[in-house]
């Protein structure tokens, strides 16, 4: 038997100790569940110590295990185990990753006796495990780039996501003849938890979820797998029920960050075309990540007493904010504002239509964190009426922006953290070239769909450099994302907008 199989299973079961999912004293359980994944019988007894693997763990987790996987998966290539497409070679790598991972069990376990030491290290351990697991990827996360930019509203942030694995085209058609099974019911229900996935359904096995209660309901807690911040996370119905915009919604945000105050938690809205992309399950997303609309400031003022503050924002999308430090009088008033607005507000002098019974129009994307000891909720007003000009949205982005993002403005987005297609990367590299004349645009169909706005931006430079190109395409796309945000916004920072905001909000208070 070929001896370097099984020193390669010896470095991945030192991995498992090293990071501490495996006991050592699992060790030899862990190597045979291994065996058996790669149609192994027998063993040669090494169980080799190598300290300069350990030592290669204990620096590097993310690149030591991405070259500790390799080889195992190009064994089960070899071998005919797996089929050479990445959704199998990461169903099989999941698979293998689950004979270090801890059962369901004990890691809830460990992860309520962390809480009674602090919210933040239960959350920060189960983090550091979501990612040692190989459930969140670290190796294609590393390849995200993300900046920020100045705009007239203050910071926003870009992050090109590029840990979405693009399917290859025979994976695609392999997905299209698979039989769905209807189980799991989405990507987001409790019955993920170990699944070992398929051709067209992400694999689970390495993945574990934290139960809790939410407002007397059970939810779970998981990572994100595509971490758009730091400790992304999902929080999720363990039912599968539809997502819906209403009070007991904002009452579950408020519970969540006086749970884990050094999170926020936003919701998608509950209809089409405004941003939401699940909305078969309810669920809430979340993060320790400090968003650039916690930075805006208040336009204007509309209530204030000792322990609560009512306030419209200068922001692109519209939005409310409530703050204070007695969470039931904060509820209390975004329900006024959320019904406010839900129950058919209109406003004709600038096309708010709030649609009709069974195509209503007006709902918003909530969004709650801490202050201290206050609370704070987001309430950012969307509106979904589509026309004939604008079939995708009249409040979604302007079809002249779909160059950068065409996908809905969702609950990252919204607060000023801008999710953009990984495609951007190359693209955006080939404009550059083009821009400094190394590039012709005949050559490169692919980035046609920016040629209007590499004209604009030709406008505005004289010549471009190559030590500054960079950061000046990195700033117009900051600037693409603003204007993003200002189509998506009900009432514009116009005079005319803010005036008709102002009518609105004073509806809130007659309410
Ligand atoms: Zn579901």
């Amino acid at each position: 038997m070929n001896e370097s199989i099984f020193r390669s299973i010896d470095r991945l079961v030192t991995y498992g100790v090293v990071t501490g999912l495996l006991p050592e004293v699992e060790r030899i359980y862990a190597t045979n569940l291994i065996l058996d994944l790669l149609h192994l019988d027998s063993y040669d007894g090494v169980l080799l110590h190598d300290e300069s693997v350990e030592k290669l763990i204990q620096k590097e987790p993310e690149k030591a295990l991405e070259s500790l996987l390799e080889p195992l998966v190009g064994y089960a290539l070899d071998c005919k185990i797996i089929e050479d497409m990445q959704p199998l070679k990461d169903i099989f790598d999941s698979k293998l990753m689950n004979a270090l991972t801890p059962r369901p069990q004990s890691v809830i376990d460990s992860f309520w006796k962390d809480y009674d030491e602090s919210p933040e290290s239960a959350t920060l351990n189960y983090f550091r495990f979501s990612k040692n697991t190989n459930y969140i990827r670290r190796d294609r996360i590393a390849r995200d780039e993300k900046w920020s930019g100045m705009t007239k509203y203050g910071r926003l942030e870009i992050l090109v996501s590029l840990s979405k694995p693009e399917l290859d085209p025979k994976a695609i058609a392999a997905a299209r003849v698979a039989k769905s099974t209807g189980y799991p019911k989405c990507a987001l229900c409790r019955e993920n938890e170990g699944y070992a996935g398929r051709i067209d359904f992400a694999p689970r096995q390495n993945h574990r979820i934290i139960p809790f209660k939410l407002c007397g309901e059970a939810f779970s807690l998981q990572f994100s797998p595509y971490r758009y911040c730091h400790q992304h996370c999902i929080v999720l119905n363990d039912r599968h029920v539809p997502m819906a915009i209403n009070e007991s919604a904002l009452s579950k945000l408020l519970e969540f960050v006086t749970l884990f105050p050094h999170y926020f938690l936003g919701s998608n809205t509950d209809l089409p075309y405004v941003g939401g992309s699940v909305l078969s399950h309810e669920h809430f997303q979340g993060g320790v990540h400090r968003l650039p609309i916690m930075d805006a400031v208040a336009d204007r003022v509309f209530f204030s007493d000792q322990e609560l503050e009512l306030s419209t924002l200068y922001w692109p999308i519209s939005t409310v904010r409530v703050r204070g430090k007695n969470r039931d009088r904060v509820l209390a008033m975004a329900s006024k504002v959320l019904k406010t607005w839900r129950n058919g507000y209109r406003d004709d002098s600038v096309t708010i239509d709030p649609g009709t019974a069974e195509d209503p129009h007006n709902t918003l994307a909530p969004l709650a964190c801490r202050e201290g000891d206050e609370y704070v909720l987001f309430l950012m007003l969307r509106n979904n009426k589509r026309t004939e000009e604008r079939p995708d949205g009249l409040y979604h982005t302007h079809p002249s922006r779909f160059h950068i993002k065409k996908e809905g403005i969702g609950i990252i987005d919204a607060p000023g953290l801008a999710i953009l297609p990984p495609r951007l990367k190359g693209e955006l590299a080939v404009v550059k070239e083009i821009l400094l004349g190394k590039a012709r645009l005949a050559d490169h169909p692919e980035v046609e769909k920016h040629s209007s706005w590499m004209e604009e931006i030709r406008s505005r430079h004289d010549s471009f450099d190559p030590d500054t190109i960079d950061s000046v395409l990195r700033n117009e796309v900051v600037q693409v994302f603003m204007q993003m945000l200002e189509d998506c916004g009900v009432f514009k920072q116009t005079e005319e907008g803010r005036a008709a905001f102002e009518r609105f909000m004073k509806r809130v208070l007659e309410s």
